[in-house]
């Protein structure tokens, strides 16, 4: 549906979406969030990063990635020259489970209309799977990601890449070849070639205006 929506269109469809989600209550983490976290950057992105759920610094301030991990995300980015607010990051559900656990199947169930929405208005190319829960949800696999990382997947048409969640990088320290560090910093590259890639590509074939812009 969301191909035929006009720019217009697009923006009234997210903040009804937004709206929505802000004041959800489909699951059980509602009654234990502060702030629902909707997710938030460039929404005309071609790139699109996904996590598992809020922590506790999300949690209180209604932003995704802003804790430890999200500063690191935000280096990661960085290091290939990727600023955070050009392009989209979300997590899988929109509320923190209590101590940080997993997200049940039945919350990340009762949050999917949602990213689906989501990922139905932003029509991104390129998707960054962070972490065990996105790479599983959205591949629909038992697979971990430590198999999966670093590896290209066609999903609905657009590029899927698995990598660690930054999180886990905070608990291994290791730059060493091989470490989950320097095979995100492989993963990175990988995603940037891609991302520079397709803005090559679409420079030289002049598209409709005011669509996609580069992240
Ligand atoms: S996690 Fe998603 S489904 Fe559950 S209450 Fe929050 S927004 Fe609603």
């Amino acid at each position: 549906m969301n191909a035929f929506l006009s720019s217009a269109n697009r923006e009234e469809a997210w903040t009804t979406l937004e709206e929505k989600v802000l004041s959800c209550t489909r699951c059980e983490l509602s009654a234990s969030r502060k702030r629902v976290v909707f997710g938030q950057g460039n929404r005309n992105s071609r790139l699109v990063l996904i996590g598992e759920g809020p922590g506790a610094e999300e949690d209180e301030q209604g932003i995704a990635f802003v804790g430890k991990a999200g500063r690191l995300l935000t280096q990661i980015l960085a290091s290939v020259g990727i600023e955070r607010e050009d392009i989209f990051i979300m997590n899988i559900v929109k509320c923190r489970p209590p101590g940080n656990r997993v997200p049940s199947p039945d919350e990340m169930m009762a949050c999917s209309p949602f990213l689906e929405a989501q990922l139905a208005l932003l029509r991104p190319e390129l998707v960054v799977c962070l972490g065990n829960t996105p790479t599983r949800w959205l591949l629909r696999t038992s697979e971990g990601i430590t198999a999966l990382r670093g590896r290209w997947f066609q999903w609905r048409g657009i590029s899927l890449l698995p990598m660690f969640h930054p999180s886990y990088l905070l608990r291994n320290e290791s730059r060493k070849k091989g470490s989950p560090k320097e095979l995100t910093w492989r993963d990175i590259n990988s995603v940037k070639e891609k991302l520079d890639s397709l803005n090559k590509e679409i420079r030289q074939s002049p598209g409709p205006e005011g669509e996609k812009t580069d992240a």
